[in-house]
């Protein structure tokens, strides 16, 4: 039996995809070489990277005027490139301290300004998402992280009329928004998109180059840009992957069913926690995440118990964040129901 994968990142990726990549692993395209043994330059994978930049843009419903850039260094790099890119010398910046990713963010910002945390959820071991905060008006730009994989609390709402820079790795591509409010969006592959390896990053081309600081190419978004994301070798075999995801969710429908489909699930196990007295829901109600659901047992001595009704069951990576303890459930994008439904079972067998 194939394992339910709760995984909060690495994390499940839909099967059709995963056999596609393999097949590519040994004879890409039927040119019988592998996927990752042909130059980044050649026709065929100069066509990968045109069909991911386009199922981008597609899929997010992005208006000309971004640049979709598939780089290296994971979302944490994305920490430092933001500030290198965007705030002015003697500029400032405002950020949204929502977690333990924001919390890294913040800690690379400082290195290039001034940084303003507007507001922050520490006080409450981040399980709510602060609201009605102050931002300085003239900051550069504003950071949020949209969804915090770890504690399993998700924004709805971006406030502020500078520039926008948001981290949505763990929510990308799993509910519909606005993309075009923000300048900037960031997002590491391993969370619902493809293998680690590779992070999205989708900026506004005309925000660029405007802050008066010599940037080393390699951090330089607009180096990358005009290369059309291929300034150095690009990883070659999370694009690809992530290429096959993106045209997974598009046969699927796109954007607006994955959600609906996301919604069922987290209503489905939100609804478990709320009614079943062995548990308690980890996030404030008004702002769970619909990607990473965070719970605790009401008594602890039941955790062998039900740890065995999980392994039983096939239930994988449930465990709570080092942080946080508990149990955690990423739901993301290619987990199917039916394992939601598996887990709800084993949550229900451990009152029997
Ligand atoms: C996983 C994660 C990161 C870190 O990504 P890396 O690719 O490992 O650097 C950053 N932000 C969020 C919200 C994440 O979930």
């Amino acid at each position: 039996m194939k394992k339910h994968n709760f995984s909060a990142g690495p994390s499940i990726l839909p099967q059709e995809v995963l056999k596609k990549a393999s097949e590519a692993i040994v004879n890409f395209n039927g040119l019988d070489l592998s996927l990752i043994e042909i130059s980044h330059r050649s026709k065929d994978f100069i066509a990968v990277m045109d069909k991911a930049q386009a199922l981008v843009k597609e899929l997010l419903e992005l208006p000309e005027g971004y640049s979709v850039l598939f780089l290296q260094g994971g979302a944490s790099t994305q920490f430092l490139m933001t500030p290198y890119n965007l705030m002015k010398v003697d500029g400032k910046a405002a950020y949204v301290d929502t977690g333990a990713w924001s919390s890294k963010a913040i800690k690379e910002a400082v290195n290039f300004g001034e940084t303003v945390v507007v507001a922050s959820s520490k006080d409450k071991g981040y399980n709510y998402i602060p609201k009605g905060y102050e931002i300085p008006s003239d900051a550069d730009y504003i950071h949020f992280t949209s969804n915090n994989t770890i504690f399993g609390t998700q924004l709805n709402e971006f406030p502020g009329d500078m520039l926008k820079v948001v981290d949505m790795s763990s929510d990308i591509f799993s509910r519909k928004i606005d993309y075009t409010q923000f300048d900037i969006v960031y997002a590491g592959a391993q969370k619902n998109m493809g293998p680690a390896g590779t992070t999205l990053v989708i900026v506004k081309d005309e925000i660029l180059g405007k802050t008066g600081r010599t940037i080393p190419s390699m951090l330089d978004y607009a180096v990358h840009a005009k290369a059309g994301s291929m300034y150095n070798t690009p990883p070659v075999f999370p694009i690809y992957v992530s290429m096959l995801t993106l045209e997974w969710l598009k046969e699927k429908g796109g954007v607006a069913v994955i959600e609906k489909e996301n919604k069922a699930k987290a209503d489905l196990l939100y609804n478990e926690i709320d009614n079943n007295p062995s548990f308690n829901g980890f996030a404030a109600k008004e702002d769970r995440s619909s990607m990473n659901v965070t719970f605790t047992l009401a008594d602890e001595s039941l955790k062998g118990k039900f740890d065995a009704l999980c392994t039983e069951a096939g239930i994988s990576a449930i465990n709570g964040h080092r942080s946080v303890g508990g149990y955690r459930a990423s739901i993301y994008n290619a987990l199917p129901i039916e394992s939601v439904q598996v887990l709800v079972k084993a949550m229900q067998d451990l009152n029997k």
